[in-house]
């Protein structure tokens, strides 16, 4: 049973109602608050429905909804107008409502109690829809909910690795997990990164919770090594810049497809002076042998796209800049081929004090602006890496 499933006291269901939701001329913004505020409160989403404007296909709609779950939120069709059916569904329901109070705007909501349940319906608008969600819904739902089970979550991030080389590594964490019904794992991949999310659910006892949990990630970390670079909402380039700090260890950049980003991704992060020295774009070719010292011939021969390219502008911008590690991109980041080259060869490269300069060899897949994140991502962890003296695995070309 997924850790979702089930008519429990702490099951909720959601209905937005609106045409142009469905017309996908709005992008829906309520199902997506209320799912994550009511998780942060205990409580968990079993269903989002979307209906459109009509009063049939809305009662409809709530009467699934609650088979689902014993309260249904339902935003949107409050207003007076012809196009808002939301009211006249509910009076088609019952006449036994009563007003949810709106601080924030003029449409009330409506508490509808049912046999089976109860109904909430607030306005479309977000914000009016939040804030009444917060004042009323939360604090009645809560109550009638009574003591709910303690769930617990935490994240493992990681880089380097393909969401289905990951999940070969946890097999034996996933078999364990089947005998937990409380608990679930997920992967929530992103250009370049995978976010491996466990969580924990146990009847009101927040010790066992947490102890499974802790158990679990340590199962998980210990699967995935070096693979991992933090946890919870640790950012891959705020775990580069801590390490250096920590270890008085600076960086220079030298980047060609990534044209700064590189760069901005490390100085985004709060002190990282501390640990970045600077960088040099070097887009066009002649650049590369003009500010980076790349040999001219080796560019005529082989090429700006390259790994010995790669190596000699990590290398060379390491000592121009007077930087402990030197890290450096070059690629084609497409739509188009560049010297017979496809779009998504990447070469990253990072070279420092002792140790031996590396190259990474990526072919990453995506568009351009994807390839270009990804490009980043692949340097941030070859610095990552090689800062911290651990191995460098040759990632095959991930799927996202
Ligand atoms: P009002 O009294 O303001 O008309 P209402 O309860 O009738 O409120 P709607 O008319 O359905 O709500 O929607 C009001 C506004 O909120 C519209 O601009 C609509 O696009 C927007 N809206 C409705 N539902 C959502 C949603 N799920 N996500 C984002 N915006 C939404
Ligand atoms: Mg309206």
């Amino acid at each position: 049973m997924s850790g979702l499933a089930g008519r429990g006291r702490d099951a909720l269901a959601v209905v937005l109602v609106g045409d142009e939701l469905l017309l996908a001329d709005v992008v829906d913004v309520n199902g997506v608050w209320l799912g994550r505020r009511l998780a942060e409160a205990g409580l968990r989403v079993v269903s989002t429905t979307q209906a459109p404007d009509d009063v049939a296909a809305i009662v409809t709609a709530i009467r699934r909804a609650l088979m689902d779950a014993p309260s249904v939120i339902v935003t949107g069709g409050l207003g007076p107008t012809s196009d808002d059916r939301t009211t006249a569904a509910i009076a088609a329901m019952s006449d036994t409502a009563t007003s949810i109070p709106n601080p924030v705007g003029s449409a009330a909501g409506i508490r509808l109690q049912q046999a089976d349940g109860v109904v909430y319906a607030l306005p479309g608008v977000p914000r009016e829809m939040r804030a009444m969600a917060e004042a009323s819904v939360l604090p009645d739902v809560l109550s009638r909910a009574g003591d709910l089970p303690v769930t617990r979550r935490r994240s493992l991030r990681l880089v380097g690795l393909t969401e289905s080389a990951a999940a070969a590594r946890l097999v034996p964490l996933e078999d364990r997990l089947a005998h937990d019904r409380g608990a679930t794992i997920a992967y929530v991949p992103s250009p370049g990164e995978i976010e491996i999310r466990l969580t924990v659910r146990r009847d009101a006892d927040q010790a066992a919770a947490e102890a499974a949990l802790q158990t679990y990630m340590s199962m998980a970390a210990e699967a995935l090594g070096p693979a991992v670079y933090g946890v919870d909402h640790d950012s891959l380039a705020a775990v580069v810049i801590r390490t250096l700090v920590r270890n008085r260890i600076t960086c220079a950049t030298a980047e060609s497809l990534t044209g700064g980003a590189l760069g901005a991704a490390l100085t985004d992060i709060p002190g990282s002076s501390a640990a970045y020295r600077g960088g040099v774009v070097a887009y066009a070719t002649d650049l590369k042998h003009r500010l980076l010292g790349v040999p001219a011939y080796h560019l005529a021969r082989r090429g700006a796209v390259d790994k010995t390219t790669a190596i000699v502008m990590a290398e060379e911008v390491r000592m121009r800049l007077a930087a402990d590690f030197g890290v450096a991109t070059t690629g084609v980041a497409g739509p188009d081929e560049q010297e017979g080259k496809p779009p998504g060869m990447v070469f990253v490269a990072a070279a420092g004090p002792d140790m031996a300069p590396v190259a990474n060899a990526l072919l990453l897949t995506g568009d351009r602006g994807t390839v270009r994140r990804r490009a980043v991502v692949h340097a941030l962890d070859l610095l990552r890496r090689a800062v911290l003296g651990l191995p460098m695995e040759s990632p095959a070309a991930p799927r996202r």
